[in-house]
């Protein structure tokens, strides 16, 4: 299925982030969550494409396993770092060959040690070219791109990102996922100004259950998502204890989730980090069918 035809009136549409493990115990998680939460019935499965243009191919190959294995669509992620415009259309007609419909479009952090972003010679800039890009080279592919309800880290102010965010929606664009936010209102407030600016693609939220108190403030002091203050407060008084701040994760997350359900987001995107338990505990909550029952 096509991202174009997923986010339907009446339909919710869930959506699973994994990223391509580098240890033979990795695969086995990889392979696992994927198993436990195709139940759910997803609507795709997305690959990332790793940091600094790694895993090119990679990310091809697993989500080629995906579509094999679970009778999942997948969804590619595909960066502009690191490489020509010839070495992505190359990269294009590989993911065409291996039957990938799906694309997640996106500019690419700088690589390691690089302060600013800079395209490779003969790339890209952004991430709307890269639309563009994939837009040309065929009509066939459903194509996602990234939206940031508290602003991405290099924009000047949240007016001019959402500018840019509408290039990538105007170059073809089929649906904007939201970086990993805690708090609902940020998203509220995104999504009223986005919709005012006239984008009129599907916006949905992205949700990375907090499993661990170390392993979350790591991520987001990378990405730059807001961490509420009374809830690291609660995480701080459990730092010793693995099971209370998963537990205290879960319960944030079904909240959050409960909320925007209800105020209609038409599906969610789940950041599971290779790990199913906490999407499974909120999924169960939220009463996302499963095909077992
Ligand atoms: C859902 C999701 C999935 C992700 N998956 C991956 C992944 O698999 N691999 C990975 O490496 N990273 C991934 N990222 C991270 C992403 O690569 C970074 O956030 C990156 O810094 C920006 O990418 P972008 O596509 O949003 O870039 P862009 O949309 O190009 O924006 C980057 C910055 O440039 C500005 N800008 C955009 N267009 C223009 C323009 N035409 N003129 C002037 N300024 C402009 C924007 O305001 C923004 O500040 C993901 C992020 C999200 C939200």
């Amino acid at each position: 299925m096509r991202i174009s035809e997923i986010y339907q009136p009446g339909e919710f549409g869930l959506s699973i982030e994994v990223f391509p493990p580098k240890t033979p115990k990795g695969d086995a998680a990889l392979w696992e969550t994927i198993e436990r939460l195709t139940p759910y019935r997803p609507a795709f499965i997305s690959c990332t494409y790793g940091a600094g243009g790694t895993t090119r191919l990679r990310t091809i190959d697993i989500c080629r396993e995906i579509q094999e294995r679970f009778e999942l669509p997948a969804t590619a992620h595909f960066t502009c770092v690191g490489s020509s415009r010839d070495e992505l259309r190359e990269w294009l007609d590989s993911a065409a060959a291996a039957g990938i419909g799906n694309i997640m479009a996106l500019r690419g952090d700088p690589p390691q040690g690089m302060e600013e972003f800079r395209p490779a010679e003969g790339g890209l800039t952004y991430a709307n070219e890269l639309v563009a890009l994939i837009r040309e080279q065929s009509k066939e592919f459903g194509i996602g791109v990234a939206g940031y309800p508290e602003k991405h880290q290099e924009a000047p102010d949240p007016e001019t990102d959402l500018t840019n965010l509408k290039r990538k929606v105007d170059a073809g664009a089929d649906a904007v996922f939201t970086q990993l936010f805690f708090v609902n209102e940020n998203f509220f407030r995104f999504r009223e100004a986005y919709e005012q600016a006239g984008i009129r693609v599907p916006l949905i939220p992205g949700i990375m259950p907090i499993t661990e108190f170390a392993r979350i403030k790591r991520i987001t002091a990378m990405c730059g998502a807001i961490f509420p203050d009374e809830l690291a407060s609660r995480l701080e008084a459990v730092q010793d204890d693995k099971e209370a701040q998963f537990e205290i994760g879960v319960e944030h997350a079904i909240r959050q989730c409960r909320e925007l359900i209800d105020a209609g987001a038409p599906g969610m995107h789940f950041y599971v980090l290779n790990k199913s338990q906490a999407c499974e505990r909120i999924l169960d909550a939220l009463g996302v069918e499963t095909s077992c029952e």
